[in-house]
């Protein structure tokens, strides 16, 4: 059943027809790697709706503080909205008030097959308020993104030349976590489709099911990386034996520039993996505060 499911979901998205084109592939993660969308959805939307969803106005600036390091600067920057909120709101039960319920909350994400919104609506049904309040949080931040302006769903400027000059060399694909009609409309908007081979999204997989997938399309391992902006990217890439180049965040524009100067050129005369790649993953690390 699932693999059917996978099939279908497949289908959709053109994996199944899509063929290999060039020697090499190049994947690139979407929120926060090719596009600017990271700080507006955190900042505008993810922190406010939690301190309206809890009534946390009394100590709204510590925790939109903290709500930043977590999801934006530190190693766990893009963790799943869920795990983020969690971790989130143990701090403010230690710290300032008490949740209530939070072992509730807890026990759901440590336990839940899919950390989806899906899986939690069927969970709230019958379980503890908490979970009702994460979903209702969850939806809040839907509205609040889907209101965003154009500005802010704009790519780092040095992305389109980055990617059509990488095109010329490798296929692209896009490989994102994030729900499908939403990175379609993105790059489309911005003009970035017609520099991509294939768009790869939740629907199909997670990243690292993706990856293995587009291996079966009869690219070396060694001529395959994985462009991305968090360490949930690199497992992906560590898991597929692919190599992975970083997006550093507050570094954007200067890590794609450094991409199509240098480490794109490197990557295709295969010498990127070793000194190189460690370096830069040693670079994304300590830009994580690691
Ligand atoms: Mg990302």
């Amino acid at each position: 059943m699932e693999e059917e499911q996978c099939r279908l979901a497949a289908d959709r998205s053109g994996l199944t027809e899509f063929c290999r084109t060039k020697d090499f592939l190049v994947c690139v993660d979407s929120d926060g790697c090719v596009m600017n969308t990271m700080e507006s959805k955190h900042k505008k939307c993810f922190g406010p709706c939690l301190v309206e969803e809890w009534g946390l106005e009394h100590i709204r600036d510590a925790v939109l503080q903290r709500w930043n390091e977590i999801n934006l600067y530190t190693v766990t920057r893009g963790v799943n909205r869920f795990v983020g909120l969690t971790k989130m709101l143990r701090e403010v039960n230690e710290e300032y008030v008490p949740v209530a319920g939070l072992p509730a909350l807890e026990d759901w994400v440590g336990t839940t097959p899919q950390l989806s919104e899906e899986a939690l609506a069927v969970a709230a049904g019958s379980g503890a308020k908490i979970l009702s309040k994460a979903l209702a949080w969850s939806r809040k931040v839907n509205e609040r993104v889907a209101r965003l302006s154009v500005e802010d769903r704009q790519p780092f400027s040095a992305v389109y030349a980055s990617l059509e000059k990488t095109h010329e060399y490798a296929d692209i694909a896009v490989v994102s976590s994030a729900n499908e009609e939403a990175v379609r409309e993105e790059f489309e908007e911005s003009g970035l489709l017609g520099h991509v081979d294939l768009l790869l999204t939740q629907t199909v997989g997670t990243k690292e099911y993706c990856l293995k997938a587009l291996l079966k399309k009869g690219y070396a391992s060694s001529a395959v990386i994985m462009i991305g902006d968090a360490r949930g990217d690199l497992k992906a890439a560590e898991k597929n034996g692919v190599l992975f180049y970083p997006i550093l965040v507050k570094k954007e524009e200067e890590s794609w520039r450094q991409w199509s100067e240098e480490a794109l050129l490197s990557f295709l005369n295969h010498n990127y993996s070793g000194s190189d790649q460690d370096e830069r993953i040693e670079a994304f690390y300590r830009n994580l505060g690691m």
